[in-house]
């Protein structure tokens, strides 16, 4: 194990050598305010915005990218990466003086060659293990913080020295600071991201759900959970004493039952699914994919960001924050701003409103029973004319033979729509559905202007969806939004996130065959 600490880097070595910290947002402040408070020379590269007034407020000499680069020769690179590239190869690549050293805080775009590195330069990495407000507030306490430091190009055989005095001038060293490569602080980086997070978000969320429609208070669920800090606690002690180790600071029960349980959560498809997130980060497939997200104007992320703010959990989230925050703005100093609700409802009252509201969504059956007035409820002058005869509710449940019926018919009827058929130009998409308690599955395709659907099994299709038969059934009828039913659980979803987001373009077409065909089933059924 290789750690370097502050004995191990020698701020001297850059004495003479200016540094040019390019960009100047959350690690670009912190690592230029604390780099001169370690006695070294640093400017500031920025754009002659909001931010070039920051660090000009800081006492920094600010010039534009290309001339502050022309005059360092030392260059962190602290601009967000999915602008890195542009911006290196216009206005950083041909400014580098020669032997100069190019730091990134970040392996991505070397990594994945998203850029080309000049031959003439020293390459380093400096990633702190740390968001930017930590890096300054860390290194003013004096306590510093974790990084990685790497190399990339080592044309003057000095270049880890000067990147672990680098580290040692922004405060890394004071805590350690550990050797990787660029691929695997970009790899390590992104698996958290897409992987441990997302596992562990899903945990959350699977549990809050339960609990919900356990009858658990909604507030008691998100306190005991994470909103009180407990487990954020704990994280910090897990971080400082070991996952075994901070065992001892619960009780035996706890321990106990922890242990025990923890047994159960050992699954296999779990450890498939982070193997395959990983895999998908190393041979460089995320990449492709964000580079032509980006490409187009980053549309699906619009629209994950859309649909997860209409989650019923991120509206309970934010109601109960402001309810909380309404309870501390009441207290008894504050509490003559009278003019508002607040004063007038109080609280609590408000915040049990809130949340009842958000249960009500959360709890909303999503297949509701339609209730249509029946013959018997009309006064006889608002008898049904032939053309008012009933026509099958959207909501009563199929059985498993409608549910065929609805989809051969559905599909059939997709192959010959012009709407899809349009949507079908120049692509090339096949999702496959399969239901959970139905032994059925089916497919839908679009490929250079034909749509083609059928009943049975596909192995080509780039879009996999697991659902229950009811979740697709409300998804086509219109009562379940696909994204809300994917990100709460509801389907179990692989393959390629952006060809699914395609196809939510489609989903008011989808809507309108499978309805139809619903209809005709039932009324087919009702007929015989
Ligand atoms: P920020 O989003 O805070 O960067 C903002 C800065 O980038 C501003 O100075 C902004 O100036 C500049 N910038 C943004 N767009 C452009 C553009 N198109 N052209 C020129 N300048 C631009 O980035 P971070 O500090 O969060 O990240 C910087 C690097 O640090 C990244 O490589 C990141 O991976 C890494 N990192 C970040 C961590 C974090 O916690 N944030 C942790 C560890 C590493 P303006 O818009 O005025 O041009």
């Amino acid at each position: 194990m290789r750690i370097y600490l502050d004995s191990d880097a020698d701020l001297g070595l850059l004495q003479g050598r200016r540094i040019a910290v390019i960009g100047y947002g959350n690690q670009g402040r912190a690592q230029a305010l604390n780099l001169r408070d370690s006695g070294l020379d640093v400017v500031v590269g920025n754009r002659d915005d909001i931010y070039a007034k920051h660090a000009r407020a800081d006492g920094f000499h600010v010039s534009p990218i290309n001339v502050a680069t022309a005059q360092a020769q030392v260059v962190l690179l602290l601009i967000p990466d999915e602008v890195t590239p542009v911006v290196f190869e216009a206005r950083i690549a041909t400014q580098l003086l020669p032997q100069s050293l190019l730091v990134f805080a970040s392996g991505y775009s070397v990594a994945f060659e998203q850029l080309t590195l000049p031959s003439q330069v020293d390459v380093g990495l400096l990633a702190p293990r740390m968001i930017g407000a930590g890096v300054r507030d860390l290194y003013v306490t004096g306590e510093g913080f974790p990084a990685f430091v790497g190399v990339a190009q080592d044309i003057s055989g000095q270049t880890l020295p000067l990147v672990l005095a680098l580290a040692k001038g922004i405060g890394a060293t004071r805590r350690g600071v550990v050797p990787v490569t660029f691929a695997q602080e970009a790899e390590l980086d992104l698996f958290t991201e897409q992987c441990f997070g997302p596992a562990f978000g899903a945990v959350l969320t699977t549990s809050i759900n339960l609990l919900l429609n356990a009858g658990y208070p909604p507030e008691a669920v998100l306190l005991e959970l994470y909103m009180s800090g407990e487990f954020a606690y704990t994280l910090r002690k897990i971080a400082e004493l070991g996952l075994v180790e901070q065992a001892a600071l619960h009780s035996r029960t706890s321990q106990y039952g922890s242990m025990s349980r923890g047994l159960r959560f050992q699954i296999p498809e779990l450890r498939e699914r982070l193997r395959a997130g990983l895999e998908e980060i190393r041979n460089g497939t995320f990449a492709r994919e964000w580079a032509a997200e980006q490409a187009e104007g980053a549309p699906t992320l619009a629209m994950l960001r859309a649909q997860a703010q209409e989650m019923p959990l991120y509206q309970l989230e934010q109601e109960l924050r402001e309810a909380l925050g309404s309870i501390a703005a009441a207290s008894p100093s504050t509490q003559s701003q009278s003019s508002s609700e607040l004063s007038r409802r109080g609280p609590w009252s408000m915040l049990r409103a809130g949340i009842a509201r958000c249960l009500q969504r959360l709890r909303r059956p999503r297949h509701p029973r339609s209730t249509p007035p029946t013959p018997r409820d009309r006064p006889p002058s608002e008898a049904p004319t032939p053309s008012e005869a009933p026509t099958p509710s959207l909501t009563s449940p199929l059985s498993d033979g409608q549910l065929r019926r609805t989809l051969q018919t559905f599909l059939e009827n997709a192959s010959c729509d012009p709407m899809l058929q349009a949507f079908a130009a120049g692509r090339h998409v096949t999702t496959y559905y399969r239901f959970t308690d139905v032994d059925l599955a089916f497919s839908l395709g679009f490929h250079d202007g034909h749509v083609v659907g059928s009943l049975g099994n596909e192995t080509e299709a780039q879009v996999q969806l697991t659902l229950a038969s009811i979740t697709l059934d409300s998804m086509l009828t219109g009562t379940l939004s696909p994204v809300r039913a994917a990100l709460s659980g509801e389907i179990v979803f692989d393959g390629d996130p952006r060809l699914a987001m395609t196809v939510q373009r489609i989903q008011k077409d989808l809507v309108r065959l499978y309805s139809q065909a619903r209809r005709q089933v039932l009324q087919g059924s009702d007929n015989a």
